[in-house]
């Protein structure tokens, strides 16, 4: 018999399912807020990986990610527990907004968090203590910021090795390795805590994108897959490129403000030296082009068409030629 999972929202026992509300907080009613969540505890014992979405509360793709991995998951097909929290930032979600409303804090900037500072700090030690640490694993959902958009990607602290599988068996093209290492993001709190976790990114703010949701189902069911939680398919892809952060990406960034004209696409390859997009002015007198510092993938892309100096306007990871041809071969 397996064994029962206990995190700090209480005991479920194996080959049981429970949806459930954990409070991490209070509104100035002195109403609870209370995040819902999901666990599914396997009939046969294994390892216990959280889904979690919405700490940025506008990045709503993670969502219905969680919303379907929670029904897809039997008990009796499945040996460990996956623990979703479908939406860790209430109060962003309900105002559909990024940050947490009233002090416009990053929740994902306030991990692992300190019940005795801040509000954001204080929800983030709820979630951290109460429900993320008691995971072996972790997969956080996000999307771009509002006015921009991002082809699928994880990112990761590779030098994690728990990460770096998560990383690989997500099944994604690209990787971004060593990104932000001590960010206070659920991602590297838990990493660097002893629950190795990925960030997904996926697509626009709200929205529901078919594509990117069921591409990362099938990515958490690849790693469940991995870790022998579930049988079911392992996914690898045609392509992969696992890019340093530091060193082989750029945000490219406009000069001048004005209107922007794109003259590429997300997840196209673009020439070094070749126009990203040209910035005019209002008049149609002056114009600025801005363009690739190297050859790199599109992975991010502006959507809100208006620029100022230090605006970005594409986020760019470099690829060489062997990546470039088997992308292309792919597309
Ligand atoms: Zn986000």
């Amino acid at each position: 018999m397996a064994d029962t999972f206990e995190y700090g929202g209480g005991r479920v026992p194996p080959g049981e399912v429970r949806h459930t509300r954990y409070a991490i907080s209070e509104t100035f009613l002195g109403d609870p807020i209370r995040v819902p969540v999901t666990v599914v505890n396997g009939e046969r014992d294994g390892p216990s990986v959280f889904v979690s979405a919405a700490v940025h509360g506008d990045e709503l793709n993670g969502v219905k990610v969680a919303h379907d991995v929670a029904a897809r998951y039997d008990p009796s097909d499945l040996a460990g527990t996956l623990l979703v929290v479908h939406v860790v930032n209430p109060p962003g979600y309900l105002a559909q907004q990024r940050y947490l409303p009233i002090y416009d804090q990053d929740l994902n900037r306030s991990f692992p968090g300190n019940e005795r500072s801040t509000p954001a700090q204080r929800i983030a030690n709820e979630l951290y203590t109460g429900l993320f640490s008691w995971c072996d694993y972790g997969v956080d959902l996000h999307t771009s910021t509002r006015g921009r958009t991002t082809m699928f990607h994880v990112r990761a602290q590779t030098e994690h090795d728990g990460a770096a599988r998560l990383a690989e068996a997500f099944g994604a093209n690209v990787v971004l390795a060593g990104i932000g290492e001590e960010d206070n993001s659920i991602r590297s709190s838990c990493t660097n805590r002893g629950t190795p976790t990925i960030t997904v990114e996926m697509g626009e703010a709200h929205r529901f994108q078919r594509p990117h949701v069921e591409r990362a189902s099938a990515g958490i069911e690849s790693v469940l897959t991995d870790l022998g939680m579930y049988d079911g398919e392992r996914l690898s892809p045609t392509w992969r490129r696992v890019v340093n952060a530091r060193t082989e990406k750029a945000w490219v960034r406009s000069d001048a403000g004005g209107l922007v004209d794109l003259h590429v696409e997300r997840a196209s390859v673009v020439e070094g030296g070749e126009a990203i997009c040209t910035v005019h002015d209002h008049f149609g007198t002056e114009e600025h082009v801005v363009r690739a510092p190297f050859t790199g993938l599109v992975v991010g892309l502006l959507q809100n068409p208006v620029a100022q100096p230090g605006h970005p306007v594409c986020h760019l990871v470099s690829v060489d030629e062997e990546t470039r041809a088997a992308i292309e071969a792919a597309s």
